[in-house]
């Protein structure tokens, strides 16, 4: 029997009333086990009104109080591991272990955010001037927002909620319809870790909700994630309303495979990359980019027996390399791609579209594709894929393969693979990518670094997680003072400045 989920507001559940729902599939098997609540502008509303009311309590909370409640979510994460990663990788797909590793990089940025006492403190100088003392105090921007996509629906609303509810700030998340059972386990440990009721609210929808957060009068700043188009749409209304915004769009990583590279440890970083959680993922490597002719060859000869060998299985198969896309219509969509590739003339080496998985064939699987001679031209090479499909694109030489990243609209994540320092150093200065990876595939941050694209994989000024997260989540006032013992200087009418 489907569940019914509905939303998490003031600490505890509530059902939906806008009478609009959404299915919730468990993509291994392809069937619908869930009904999701699609919340009203007036249901919204009325989440953001109540937490803008159990926020003023939350700010005046000393920051040590604020940290030993993520203190105690650590554990409680810690103790629910394994079912939370059995309820993700119901609703996502992705196989246990993967799931494990999107909570723990969640659970990394909750373990920054215990440092906010430290985090959040202002600057002071003494004796600025004769008598006076500037200081300066980072204070909580009041209810906030995050709305967050289907392919880390553990991590990627831990890293908006933990570092802003730290702050002082209350949150509203919505998270993607496609798997809310997760976010909403969170925010139910959230509140047993002794976070007051209002502070952190789930609020399930899809464009009404978001619009509604975007048009709020008192939502503060969005955080979102998700595809380049609407991360666009999401910054334009958003910032029309004068909130702060940053919202971190699509994807095409790109991994340079110099002549020199460890070809070997070049194939494994490429079928991890590439392959893992089908593909779905926003640091992906989707373009392999040999240098020369003879590297070209070598990499292919390796890879294609890679890909041909690639295990696909149910998410609970724990030797499973990748498990099911997340929907039918994400199958499909990566389907057409290959079509299109094909059509577009690039060469299919590997053709996984015809797998099928033995007492799953509703559920939905895709074998892995390889296609060699892509050109900058094709769909296939300026489009987000988002599935098991990996592009190579010969460079003649390393020029032309600098070239490649720093011409594509996104630029999210890229790497390297060379012996060579210069040519690293050199790559790692000029390409024009936010997040760089030297003999390292998928280089994401950890928790005190920050984590942002560039270019269409970015919009807004500061990125998530580390010390920018902090700087997102609160507004500086700065405070200069002079007490009556100090220098008396009657009026003053030139702009006062400091001899
Ligand atoms: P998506 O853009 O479809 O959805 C993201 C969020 O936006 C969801 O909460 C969804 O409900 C909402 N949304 C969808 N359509 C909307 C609309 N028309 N108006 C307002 N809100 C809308 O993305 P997705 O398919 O859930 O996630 C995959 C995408 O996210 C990929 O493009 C991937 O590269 C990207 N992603 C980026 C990062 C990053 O940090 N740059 C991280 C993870 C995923």
């Amino acid at each position: 029997m489907a569940r019914e989920v509905g939303h998490f507001i003031g600490g505890e559940h509530v059902p939906g009333r806008s009478g609009r729902t959404s299915d919730i599939y468990q993509p291994m098997t392809g069937e619908v086990i869930g009904r999701l609540a699609l919340a009203s502008r007036a249901e919204m509303r009325a989440a953001i009104e109540n937490a803008a009311k159990a926020q003023v309590t939350w700010a005046a909370t000393n920051p040590q109080r604020r940290a030993r409640v993520m203190m105690r979510f650590l554990d409680l994460v810690a103790r629910e591991m394994d079912s939370l990663a059995d309820l993700l990788a119901r609703e996502h797909g992705k196989t246990i272990p993967d799931a494990k590793g999107d909570i723990q990089r969640g659970v990394e940025v909750v373990e920054f955010a215990c440092g906010i006492p430290h985090l959040q403190k202002g600057e002071y100088t003494e004796g600025a001037g004769p008598g006076i003392d500037i200081y300066s105090m980072r204070q909580p921007l009041g209810v906030v927002a995050g709305i967050t996509p289907f392919n880390f629906p553990a991590m990627i609303p831990m890293w908006k909620f933990a570092p802003a509810i730290a702050c002082g700030n209350a949150f509203i998340l919505k998270p993607s319809e496609r798997d809310p059972g997760v976010p909403m386990r969170l925010a139910e440990l959230m509140i047993e870790a002794g976070l007051p009721a209002g502070i952190l609210n789930v609020v399930n929808g899809d464009k009404e909700a978001v619009d509604a957060i975007l048009d709020d009068d008192i939502i503060q700043a969005v955080g979102f994630v998700g595809s380049s188009d609407i991360a666009q749409y999401v910054y334009a209304r958003a910032t029309a309303t004068g909130k702060r915004a940053q919202c971190f769009g699509g994807a095409k990583n790109h991994m340079i495979i110099m002549p020199d590279a460890d070809m070997d440890q070049a194939v494994d970083a490429l079928m991890g990359a590439g392959f893992g959680s089908a593909g779905e993922r926003c640091m992906a490597v989707s373009v392999a980019v040999p240098v020369g002719e003879k590297t070209a060859d070598a990499l292919m000869s390796k890879l294609i027996p890679r890909v041909e060998s690639l295990k696909i299985g149910p998410s609970t198969d724990p030797s499973a390399d990748y498990g099911p896309l997340v929907t039918k219509a994400a199958l499909e969509r990566v389907r057409n791609y290959v079509e299109i590739g094909v059509n577009e003339g690039a060469k299919l080496a590997v053709d996984g579209r015809a797998f099928k998985m033995q007492g799953y064939e509703n559920g939905f699987y895709m074998g892995g594709c390889l296609f060699d001679h892509v050109t900058p031209e094709m769909r296939i090479y300026k489009e987000e894929i988002f599935g098991p499909v990996l592009s190579v694109v010969r460079a003649k030489d390393y020029a032309e393969a600098l070239r490649l990243p720093n011409e594509h609209e996104y630029g999210n994540g890229v790497a390297i693979f060379t012996r060579d320092g210069d040519a690293a150093r050199d790559f790692a200065a000029k390409v024009q990518v936010g997040m760089v990876g030297i003999n390292v595939p998928i280089p994401v941050p950890l928790a005190y670094y920050t984590f942002g694209g560039w270019k269409r994989s970015g919009f807004g000024d500061l990125n998530q997680h580390g010390p920018d997260a902090v700087r997102f989540y609160t507004k500086t006032k700065t405070v200069t003072q002079r007490w009556p013992s100090g220098v008396k200087e009657g009026a003053q009418f030139s702009m006062p400045v400091m001899q």
